[in-house]
């Protein structure tokens, strides 16, 4: 389809080479019109009297989406600074969330899906974000009122019996909705049976691999005997391969954790997020325990890689803002390591793009084509090539809108303080007195 000129809503975009959210393009050209893409298509099929916007050593993509984070409202105009136009919210307080859900297009925030409150056992792990059960029933139930509250999938939480996850996936699946879990105590492999549809932080395998374990968690990860079990870990691997389950590893959590106690937090993380804030939610600087971690997303990030030789699908999630990191920016670095566990960039690209799209039921996000909605982001260099952890974020378009990076920024000292009064502010300062009691 030529385009013409007389279409003065319209927009030409035309980039060094276009990753449409499967394929790479050159001398391709996308064509928006308000709040949709008409089409991508050969620079010689654009009409010549049409302006063309020209960003020349840059690479034009799909607004990315981040499949797991904790929202709040300081956070959207950092997600669209670093070209995240998509946030699925996995685990907040529900009318909140909800009516965050309701506002995004009124505030420059990206576009919100949102599985409601962390579906817990009692007491819940995270008071102000959690639903606590204590049962089959209240279990059950919980899953269908938050279904019918209108969420967009349901997420089980560590403190979930083995038990209940069954009923609560069959719950979900009635209502419409996929159901993402959190497998610490029981195993992926129980939860895969049960027919979740996601498991998150790959950190629930230590049951599956390692039966008889000493007890903790972290130092188990970190042992460096969790090598031992590596026969094992291809066995589970093998199995999950045979299910549908798809994993979100957030391997920026993980990474995260020893990054900021040996290395030190980027820059960003510490400009950008409210001091405090950073304070309750990352780690304080501690080689001896930065070396444990290393250990643990060394091992996360080999046993990801058992499961990307086997086909499993993984979607991109940050895990945002916990471990201090920033919104946005965190998840580029999730790509990044998806790199690291063998993926080449375009595929970990997918991972936040078409394959999350696809997972999400939302054919009109995570690509560029006919018909989809208007989000993309122009980025200087080649990320199809090489993933950056600091992406050269020039242009980002969210439903139409068109942002400058750099106006959306804000200095975290510049903030007013209302986040403290949001469902994870309040969680975080909960967590942050704990902390500080125990002398952490
Ligand atoms: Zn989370």
């Amino acid at each position: 389809m030529p385009f013409s000129g007389e279409n003065m809503t319209s927009t030409v975009y035309r980039a060094d080479r276009i990753f449409d959210g499967e394929r790479v393009l050159t001398e391709h050209a996308v064509l928006v019109d308000d709040k949709r893409i008409v089409d991508v298509v050969p620079l010689s099929d654009v009409a010549s009297d049409l302006p063309v916007e020209e960003h020349a050593g840059c690479t034009l993509l799909p607004g990315l989406i981040d499949t797991h984070m904790h929202f709040m409202g300081w956070q959207g105009a950092v997600f669209l600074a670093y070209g995240v136009t998509t946030i699925r919210d996995t685990g907040n307080d529900l009318s909140w969330i909800l009516q965050c859900r309701e506002e995004w297009r009124q505030r420059d925030w990206p576009r919100i899906i949102s599985l409601g409150p962390l579906l817990d056992g009692t007491p819940p792990n995270h008071d102000q974000v959690a639903r606590a059960v204590s049962d089959t029933d209240s279990a059950v139930a919980a899953v269908t009122e938050t279904a019918a509250a209108g969420v967009d999938g349901i997420k089980l939480y560590a403190s979930i019996a083995a038990e209940w996850i069954e009923p609560m996936v069959e719950a979900s699946h009635a209502a419409g909705l996929k159901a993402s879990m959190h497998c610490l105590p029981h195993g992926v492999l129980v939860a895969a049976r049960a027919g979740i549809d996601e498991f998150y932080h790959l950190d629930g395998i230590l049951a599956d691999v390692w039966p008889d374990r000493p007890p903790g968690w972290l130092n188990v990860w970190g042992d460096p005997g969790f090598d031992q079990t590596w026969d094992r870990q291809q066995e589970v691997a093998d199995t999950l391969a045979t299910t549908e389950i798809v994993s979100t590893p957030t391997l920026a959590y993980w990474d995260s954790q020893w990054r900021i106690r040996v290395e030190g937090p980027y820059p960003q993380e510490r400009r950008y997020m409210p001091d405090d804030l950073f304070e309750w939610s990352s780690a304080t600087p501690d080689a001896e325990l930065g070396a444990m971690w290393r250990r643990a997303w060394e091992a996360a990030l080999a046993f990801q890689g058992l499961l990307n030789e086997r086909g499993v699908p993984t979607l991109a999630g940050s895990d945002t803002p916990c471990g201090g990191i920033l919104p946005g920016q965190s998840l580029w670095r999730e790509l990044q390591l998806l790199v690291a566990t063998g993926l080449s960039s375009r595929q970990a690209l997918t991972c936040a793009t078409s394959a999350a799209a696809d997972f999400l039921d939302r054919p009109e996000l995570g690509r560029l084509r006919e018909g989809a909605h208007a989000d993309l982001v122009i980025v200087g260099g080649d990320p199809t090539e090489a993933i950056p952890d600091q992406p050269d974020v020039r242009v980002v378009v969210r439903d139409g809108v068109r942002y400058n990076p750099d106006e959306l920024l804000r200095p975290a000292d510049t903030l007013d303080s209302t986040w403290r009064d949001e469902p994870w502010g309040r969680q975080f300062a909960q967590h942050g007195e704990k902390r500080r009691a125990q002398g952490d």
